[in-house]
C-alpha cells in the first residue's frame, strides 16, 4: 500500500491494522522474529481492540485479512499456552474468549476475506472461518486443516460449529476427525475456500471479491443454515444423527474413546452445534474443550509434540560450528524389504539414488517396491504424474558400482551379517569418494565393530530405519566411537529432509529401541512357555493401548529375525536378557511369522501389513486365530488364564528398566528420547506419552518395588537399574532428575 493511501494504521504485536482511504481495511499478520505466525494470548488481546475498532469505523467498506510472512498464514493456537492450561475452567473460558473474539469478525458489518497465503492449521483455519470469503494461494505450501485432534483436543473457537455449516457434516467431520489439512486445489474442491489464485495475484484477487462482496454481487456460501426452521427439519435431523452413528463407528474400528477422547467430542460437538445452533453449540464446543485440555491424553499428545519439535531442531551435536555435508546423490546396497523402501524414501526427498543388488530378482523386487509406493502415492492424488515421474527417472538400479564414485552418501541394507557388511564396506571403499559417509541399517551390530577395518571409520555411522520405511516416522542415528561430528551431523540433516524424526544413540548391541524391545519380547515368549495363551498375553498389552500384542509383533517382525537379533543381544547382555528356547523351535517348524503364513498365528490373507483390520472392536494389526501348535512344542502343553495386571507389568518393567540402563550407560541422553523413540519407532501408546512418562506416571518406586518382586519370583534379570534405584531412592521421576 502505498504511503498516501494510508489513512489508519493501528500496530500491534504480531498484528496491524491498516485502511486505505478508498474503505479497504487489511489486516497483517506478521510475529516480529518469527518465521510463522501463531495465536498466542498477547495477539489475540491486540485482535480484540482492532476488531472492534475496525468495527466502529464508519469508512471500512470491507477487510482482508492475510499474512506478511511468506508461506505461511496462521500456523495454529500457540500450543505452549495449550500446555499450560491447568484447569478444566481456564481451558474452557480461554476457548470463550477465542470464540467472542471470532464470533466479532462474524459480525464485522462489512465482508471480510481471508487471503491464504500458506500454512492455515488450527486457529488459523478457524478464523479463516469466521471471515466470509477465503481466496488461497496457488502455493505448494498452503495447507489448510483442523489437527486439533491429533493434539487431544478438538478446535475450539468455533472450528467445530463453522466448518460443517460450510461444508456439510460429512465433510467436515472427515477433516476435523482424520486431523486432515488439504491443499489449495482440493480446499476449492471441498468449498472450504471461495477461489484459488496464483500467489503473486492473491491480494488483488482477495481485493475483487472483498469489493464485489461490499457492492452486494457476492454472498457468502454455506451447505446448512442455522434457522430453527432448518435445524428442524426431520430429514436434516435424521441425516446429522446418521453422520454422527457413521463417524463414531468408524473412529471406534481406529481408536479407544477411553484412550483418545477427543474424536468422540468432536463429533459431539458437530451434531450438538447442528442441533440446537450456533450459540449452543459453541457452549458445548468449550465445555468439551475444557475436560479434554486438561486431560492426561492431551498432556501425553501435548508433550510428544514438543520432543518432535526439538528433534527436528536439534543438529544431532554439541559442537554449534559443525556443518552437515551437503548431500547431492546418494547409494544404497541391497535392495532386500528394507533396501527398497530407503531408496524410494531418498529419491522423495528428490535425491538421485543408485540402487544396488548382487542379483537382478531382488533387484528388480526392490524397483518394484519404489514402483508400488509411488503409484499408491499417485493413486491418493498425493503427487501428480509429473512427480511420479520425476522420482522414477531418479532411481538407477545396478548390479555393479557404476555411478558410486559421485555418490556422498551409501546406504547399507544388505543382509544381517558381520563378515559381510564389513566386507561390502570395504569394498565399497574402493569405489567411493574420500568424503563418502557410510551409513548401516544394521538393526543389531555395533557400528564400531563393521567400521573396525575400515579406512575411514570417522565416516561410518548407524541409520536404522524401521520396517516398514514409508510408514515408521522414526530414524535412529548410531554414533560409533570413531564416528566424526560432521557425520552424525550429515546422517542427521538427511534423516530430516527425508521427513523422518532422527533420534541420535549411542553404540551398543540393538542400540536404543531394539534393545528395549528385546526385554519385552523376550518376557512375552517365556510367558508362553510358562503356560500362558498367545491370545491372553497379546489382549493384555492391546488394552494398555500397544497397537498390536507381542506375539502379533514378533510374527510381523520374522521368527528368523527376531531369534537372530535375540542371538546377538543375549550374547551381549548374558543374564540380564530373557532366555527362551521357543523362537528356535518354532524356526525349525518352518513358523516364520505373516512371511510364511504361520508363526504364532495362523494367517488366511497374503502377508500383508495388518491382518484382521476390519473385526469391529479390536485394533488394526490383530490376527485371527493363535496357533495352537506352538503349545505343543513346549514341556507342557496345557494353558491356564493369566492376571491380566501382573502379565502387564512382566512385560513393562523390564522395558523402563532397560530404558534406564541406556540412560545411565550415556546410549541416549534425555528421557524424552526415549519416548519419541518407542513411540515413533515401535507404536508405544501415544496418549501415555511414552514409555518414560508412563514410568513417572505409576512412580519410579512402585516400579523398583515390582522389578524388586519379579526379581525374587523369576531371577536376577529384573533387578532394578542403578539409574532406576536412585530416582526411586530420591522421590523422582525419569523427567525430574535434578
Ligand atoms: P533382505 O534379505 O530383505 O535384503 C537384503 C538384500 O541384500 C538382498 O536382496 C540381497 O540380495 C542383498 N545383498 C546381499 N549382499 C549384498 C551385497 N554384497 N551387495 C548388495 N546387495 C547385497 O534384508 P532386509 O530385511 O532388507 O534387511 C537388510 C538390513 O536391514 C539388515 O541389516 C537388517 O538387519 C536391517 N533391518 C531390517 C529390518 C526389517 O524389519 N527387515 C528393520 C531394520 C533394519
Amino acid at each position: 500500500m502505498d504511503e498516501g493511501d494510508r489513512t489508519l494504521r493501528l500496530d500491534g504485536p504480531g498484528v496491524t491494522l491498516e485502511t486505505r482511504r478508498d474503505g479497504l481495511a487489511f489486516l497483517i499478520f506478521d510475529r516480529p522474529q518469527e518465521k510463522v505466525n501463531v495465536l498466542g494470548g498477547p495477539v489475540v488481546a491486540v485482535l480484540e481492540i482492532l476488531l472492534d475498532q475496525a468495527a466502529r469505523d464508519k469508512d471500512v467498506r470491507a477487510m482482508i485479512v492475510t499474512s506478511a510472512k511468506p508461506g505461511s498464514f496462521i500456523a495454529g493456537a500457540d500450543v505452549s499456552e495449550i500446555a499450560a492450561l491447568r484447569t478444566i475452567q481456564d481451558a474452557e473460558s480461554a476457548s470463550r474468549r477465542g470464540q467472542r473474539l471470532f464470533d466479532t469478525m462474524d459480525r464485522l458489518p462489512f465482508p471480510v476475506v481471508a487471503a491464504i497465503n500458506g500454512t492455515c492449521l488450527g486457529g488459523g483455519t478457524e478464523l479463516a472461518l469466521a471471515c466470509h470469503f477465503r481466496v488461497a494461494a496457488d502455493d505448494a505450501r498452503v495447507e489448510i486443516g483442523l489437527p486439533e485432534v491429533s493434539l487431544g483436543i478438538i478446535p475450539g473457537w468455533g472450528g467445530t460449529q463453522r466448518l460443517p455449516r460450510l461444508l456439510g457434516i460429512g465433510p467436515a467431520l472427515d477433516l476435523i476427525l482424520g486431523a486432515r489439512s488439504v491443499n489449495a486445489r482440493k480446499a476449492l474442491k471441498l468449498g472450504l475456500v471461495d477461489a484459488v489464485a496464483p500467489p503473486e495475484t492473491l491480494l488483488e484477487a482477495a481485493e475483487r471479491l472483498a469489493l464485489a462482496a461490499a457492492a452486494g454481487h457476492r454472498r457468502p456460501r454455506r451447505a446448512l443454515s442455522d434457522s430453527p426452521a432448518a435445524r428442524y427439519n426431520p430429514v436434516r435431523w435424521m441425516v446429522t444423527a446418521a453422520a454422527g452413528r457413521m463417524a463414531r463407528r468408524t473412529l471406534r474400528a481406529r481408536v479407544h474413546e477411553a484412550e483418545y477422547p477427543a474424536p468422540y467430542r468432536a463429533i459431539e460437538a458437530v451434531v450438538h452445534g447442528l442441533r440446537y445452533g450456533m450459540e449452543a453449540g459453541l457452549r458445548r464446543e468449550a465445555h468439551l474443550l475444557g475436560q479434554l485440555a486438561a486431560s492426561r491424553t492431551c498432556k501425553s499428545l501435548v508433550s510428544l509434540f514438543f520432543l518432535r519439535q526439538e528433534a527436528r531442531r536439534d543438529p544431532g551435536v554439541q559442537d554449534p560450528s559443525v556443518r552437515p555435508r551437503d548431500l547431492r546423490a546418494a547409494a544404497v546396497l541391497g535392495a532386500g524389504v528394507m533396501g527398497g523402501g530407503i531408496a524410494q524414501s531418498l529419491t522423495r526427498a528428490g535425491l538421485p539414488v543408485r540402487l544396488k543388488d548382487i542379483d537382478l530378482a531382488p533387484l528388480a523386487r526392490g524397483m518394484r517396491a519404489a514402483w508400488d509406493l509411488n503409484r499408491a502415492e499417485l493413486k491418493k492424488k498425493r503427487i501428480d504424474r509429473r512427480e511420479f515421474d520425476r522420482r522414477m527417472a531418479l532411481l538407477r538400479p545396478t548390479l555393479d558400482p557404476t555411478g558410486f564414485r559421485r555418490a556422498d552418501i551409501v546406504i547399507e541394507a544388505v543382509v544381517e551379517s558381520l563378515e559381510v557388511k564389513r566386507r561390502v564396506l570395504r569394498d565399497i571403499e574402493e569405489v567411493i569418494g574420500e568424503a563418502c559417509i557410510f551409513a548401516t541399517n544394521t538393526s543389531s551390530l555395533p557400528i564400531d565393530s563393521i567400521a573396525s577395518r575400515a579406512r575411514h571409520p570417522e565416516n561410518v555411522v548407524g541409520l536404522h530405519f524401521f520396517n516398514p520405511v514409508h510408514k515408521m516416522p522414526l530414524v535412529e542415528v548410531v554414533r560409533g566411537p570413531q564416528t566424526s561430528d560432521q557425520t552424525v551431523a550429515t546422517a542427521v540433516a538427511l534423516a530430516k529432509r527425508i521427513g523422518k524424526t532422527p533420534v541420535v544413540v549411542g553404540d551398543a548391541p540393538g542400540f536404543l529401541v531394539n534393545r528395549i524391545l528385546m526385554a519385552y519380547l523376550g518376557e512375552a515368549l517365556l510367558l508362553v512357555e510358562e503356560g500362558a495363551r498367545i491370545d491372553d498375553i497379546d489382549r493384555t498389552m492391546l488394552a494398555f493401548g500397544m497397537p498390536m500384542g507381542p506375539c502379533a509383533l514378533l510374527d510381523q517382525i520374522g521368527l528368523d529375525v527376531a531369534l537372530h537379533v535375540a542371538g546377538v543381544l543375549t550374547e551381549a547382555f548374558r543374564d540380564r536378557a530373557p532366555r527362551s528356547g521357543l523362537l528356535a523351535s518354532m524356526k525349525e517348524k518352518g513358523w516364520l511369522g505373516r512371511k510364511s503364513g504361520r508363526g504364532f498365528y495362523v494367517y488366511a490373507g497374503p502377508p500383508g501389513d495388518g491382518g484382521g483390520d476390519d473385526d469391529g472392536g479390536r485394533r488394526p494389526g490383530a490376527p485371527r486365530e493363535a496357533n495352537t501348535g506352538v503349545y505343543g512344542l513346549l514341556a507342557s502343553a496345557a494353558r491356564q488364564p493369566i492376571d491380566p495386571a501382573a502379565a502387564e507389568n512382566r512385560l513393562v518393567f523390564p522395558m523402563i528398566n532397560e530404558a534406564a540402563r541406556c540412560l545411565e550407560s550415556g546410549i541416549v541422553r534425555a528421557p524424552g528420547q526415549v519416548d519419541l523413540a518407542m513411540v515413533f519407532g515401535t507404536g508405544f501408546p501415544a496418549f501415555r506419552g511414552g514409555l518414560l512418562r508412563h514410568a513417572d506416571s505409576l512412580g519410579t518406586a512402585t516400579i523398583v518395588q515390582g522389578l524388586e518382586a519379579m526379581a525374587g519370583r523369576y531371577g536376577p534379570r529384573f533387578l532394578a537399574a542403578r539409574y532406576l534405584l536412585e530416582l526411586a531412592r530420591d522421590g523422582r521421576g525419569f523427567y525430574e532428575r535434578g
